[in-house]
Formats: C-alpha cells, sequence, structure tokens
C-alpha cells in the first residue's frame, strides 16, 4: 500500500540532529517576535476589533486568504500563485509532521493508501504553481529595480532576496523529491508528477551512482534554508507574511472616509472633564492597532500612486511616512516626540487633502491618512501654522465664517454668489 515515508532516505540519528540544530534558529525567531508584538498592542486590538476573534478570524478568511485587494491588479497575480503555494506547502510539512510525529507513534498513518496519492497530486501541482509565481515575480521585481527610489532599493533588494530564496525552497524540494523516486522506485510514482518527470529527465545522466549522496545534501541545504528563513521572519520584509494577516484580524472595520476623532464634544461637556488629548506627538501615544499596522507595510508605494498630494510633489509621501512610523517602531524610540524632532514635518502633514485613496489602495489594510490626522490635531494644538492656516482659524473663530466676512455681509455674499451660479 502506498505510504509517506518521511526521513527514509536520510541516515539513522540525522533527525535529532536535524531537530537540534533547529534550536538556535527558533530562538532567533522568538525573540524577534517578541521584539516586534510585544509594543505593538496586538493582542488588544484584535480583541477589541469588530467582532471580537470570530470578527477577526472572518476578515482573515475573507482578505487574507481570498487575497481579495491583492487579485485586483494585474501585478497582483504572481503573489497570488506565490501566496496559494507558499499556504499549501506550509499545510503539507504540518500534515507531514502530525503524520510522522503524532499518528505514526499512535500506530496509524494519515498519510496512506489513497489519502496519500492524492495528497502527494495536490502538493505537486501546487508547488508548480509557487515555482512558476516566484519565477514571474522575481522578473517583475528585477525589472522594476531601476525605477525604484534611493530610500526604497533595501526593501527591493530584501524583496529580491527572499524571493530567490523562496524559489530555491521550491526547486530543491522538486529535486529531492525526484530524486527520492530514483533512488526508490515505486508503481505510484506519477502522483507525484512533477518529481516524476524531473527523475525521468535526470535518468540516464549518471545520477544513479551519486543519488544518495546528493540527496543528502540536498536535503541539509534546503532545510538549514528554511531554517534561516523562519529565524529570519521577524527582521526582514518577510515580517509582513505574518503581519499583513494579523493586521487585517485587527482591523477596527471603519469605512474607507471615516476618521478618528479624539473625543466625544458631548461626553466632554456632560463630565466636565476637560483633560483631553487632541492629538498624538509620539508613537506610544498611537491606537494599538496602528501602532500594530506599520510593520505590516511592505513598502509596496500603491499608496503613493494614488495619493493626489504626492502627484502634485509636495512633501508628503503615505509609504514614506508609514516607513517611518515603522522605523520609529523597530527602533524602540516609541516615546519620542516625531513632531519636535522633525522626524514626522508639518509640511507633509499639512499636504494630505483627507482624500483616503491610499486607504483603499493597501493591500495590507493600513490606513496612512489615520497617522496624519491626529499629528495633524497637534500640530493645531501647539499653533505650528502657516499662515493661510492660522487666518482660516481665526475668520471661523471672529466671524463664524473662513473668509473672515462681518455677519451683515452673508446674504450680500449669498445673493453675489447666487447670481454669479445663475449666470453660469
Ligand atoms: S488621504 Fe492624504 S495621504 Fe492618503 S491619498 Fe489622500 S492625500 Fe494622500
Ligand atoms: S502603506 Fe500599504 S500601500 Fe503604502 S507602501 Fe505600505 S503596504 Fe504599500
Amino acid at each position: 500500500m502506498p505510504v509517506r515515508e518521511t526521513f527514509g532516505l536520510v541516515p539513522p540519528g540525522t533527525v535529532s540532529i536535524f531537530y537540534l540544530v533547529f534550536l538556535p534558529f527558533a530562538a532567533v525567531f522568538a525573540y524577534g517576535l517578541w521584539l516586534r508584538l510585544g509594543r505593538s498592542g496586538l493582542v488588544l486590538a484584535i480583541l477589541r476589533g469588530p467582532g471580537g476573534l470570530t470578527g477577526a478570524v472572518r476578515r482573515l478568511l475573507l482578505n487574507v486568504f481570498l487575497q481579495r485587494r491583492v487579485g485586483r491588479r494585474a501585478r497582483g497575480w504572481p503573489h497570488l500563485a506565490i501566496f496559494s503555494g507558499f499556504i499549501t506547502l506550509l499545510l503539507a510539512t504540518t500534515i507531514v509532521a502530525i503524520d510522522w510525529d503524532i499518528a505514526r507513534p499512535l500506530g496509524f498513518r494519515v498519510l496512506n493508501g489513497a489519502r496519500y496519492l492524492y495528497f502527494e497530486f495536490i502538493v505537486d501541482a501546487l508547488g508548480l504553481i509557487f515555482v512558476v509565481g516566484l519565477t514571474g515575480a522575481l522578473v517583475w521585481r528585477l525589472a522594476k529595480l531601476p525605477q525604484a527610489g534611493p530610500d526604497q532599493r533595501r526593501v527591493q533588494y530584501q524583496f529580491l532576496a527572499l524571493t530567490t530564496v523562496l524559489l530555491y525552497l521550491g526547486v530543491t524540494g522538486f529535486l529531492l523529491e525526484s530524486l527520492r523516486l530514483i533512488i526508490r522506485p515505486t508503481e505510484w510514482a506519477n502522483w507525484s508528477f512533477v518529481g516524476a518527470h524531473l527523475a525521468a529527465m535526470l535518468s540516464g545522466t549518471g545520477v544513479e551512482a551519486i543519488a544518495p549522496t546528493l540527496y543528502n545534501w540536498i536535503w541539509w541545504a534546503h532545510g538549514l534554508v528554511v531554517f534561516a528563513l523562519i529565524a529570519s521572519l521577524p527582521y526582514t520584509v518577510f515580517l509582513h507574511a505574518g503581519a499583513a494577516p494579523l493586521n487585517v484580524m485587527a482591523q477596527p472595520g471603519k469605512p474607507r472616509l471615516e476618521l478618528s476623532t479624539p473625543f466625544d464634544l458631548r461626553e466632554v461637556l456632560e463630565s466636565g472633564n476637560f483633560d483631553v488629548k487632541p492629538g498624538v506627538a509620539t508613537f506610544a501615544d498611537l491606537e494599538p492597532e496602528m501602532r500594530f499596522a506599520v510593520q505590516a507595510c511592505t513598502n509596496c508605494g500603491r499608496c503613493d500612486s494614488v495619493c493626489p498630494a504626492f502627484a502634485m510633489g509636495t512633501a508628503l509621501s503615505p509609504r514614506r511616512l508609514v516607513q517611518t512610523l515603522r522605523k520609529v517602531m523597530l527602533r524602540g524610540n516609541i516615546s519620542d516626540d516625531v513632531l519636535t524632532s522633525k522626524v514626522i514635518t508639518a509640511e507633509e502633514l499639512w499636504a494630505c487633502t483627507s482624500c483616503a485613496a491610499c486607504v483603499e489602495a493597501c493591500p495590507v489594510f493600513i490606513r496612512p491618512v489615520d497617522y496624519i490626522i491626529p499629528f495633524r490635531r497637534e500640530l493645531v494644538s501647539r499653533q505650528i501654522l502657516q499662515k493661510r492656516q492660522s487666518d482660516f482659524l481665526a475668520n471661523l473663530g471672529r466671524s463664524a465664517n473662513p473668509y473672515g466676512l462681518a455677519a451683515e455681509r452673508r446674504a450680500q455674499l449669498a445673493e453675489e454668489l447666487g447670481s454669479k451660479l445663475d449666470s453660469q
């Protein structure tokens, strides 16, 4: 009967060494995760979001597993292929571990008979989609690299490295499968159709003689790169693979154009407690879900591409603003006043038109405008205003209209405007 042969071709004792080698990588991963999540307030954000934990899982299924926003654009399709392949391979590895480490010692197998054959077929099919998607993404990234701005280069190189590493894992995975079929041919080999084709291509090249040694080398090279990838997750752009789904779960579920309000004026008046903070000046002052969201930013620039202020050549780039806050968080300067230090400038904050196009465009559900408004409120409360803005506010306060017109001029102005509109 067909049955999954895990660790069947590596020398005895290798598995124990393999798990021991994994320990330091796991420790680096756990430390990084603590660094990233410890300051973020993520758990609080997920639990207090709409629908609590159930709502969070629902958003995860709709927006992450179905990749609704990413798949909308043509360039999102390689990502969709990589995502589906990655999730399948992750699930497949989990099933293999359950089969080998839990089911087998208990005296039964998950991966045997017809179940095992279907498993092999599905994993090969989605693994192939994974490799094709990665190849497309690699070509696209290489073609786009010269257009990346100086502050985007580092992230683009990281994405290139990540894509290459994932492609390496996909290809070595298929190579291992083909070598396994060369060393131990089976009647059901064709269910692993990619591996079987590769094995047929390699047979007759003399690889049979060195296949067991080659298998061992590639097996270790594959495993060590997987460990390194896991350890690097919290420190590199690969973080978005974990942070983006969590950010989607932590979403407050606000409509696109809804802006935050610092307090409820009616409640303040009723309570008589006027000790309220209208704006924010530090990263630590932001809401928990906003503190976490910056970690999901992939520096993709989709927000810039739809931002009217960016298109006009103003100081504002929503991508750069989110990335700046991300750096503030990663460096641990979360209590530093980013307005006084001019890490975030008044020019960029005032350039925003609050159109929320960036909110609609962001594939990982970050709301750049939600960072701009509270910082801008703080500028107002500190009276860091350009003349035009202070005149506007003074006119509102003095004359109850932004033009500073006397009340008796209102009727006349309305009449003038009315006749102008009529003549148009
Ligand atoms: S809300 Fe502000 S940052 Fe976002 S797209 Fe509009 S102008 Fe740009
Ligand atoms: S905020 Fe969103 S759209 Fe903008 S660069 Fe980051 S991930 Fe991309």
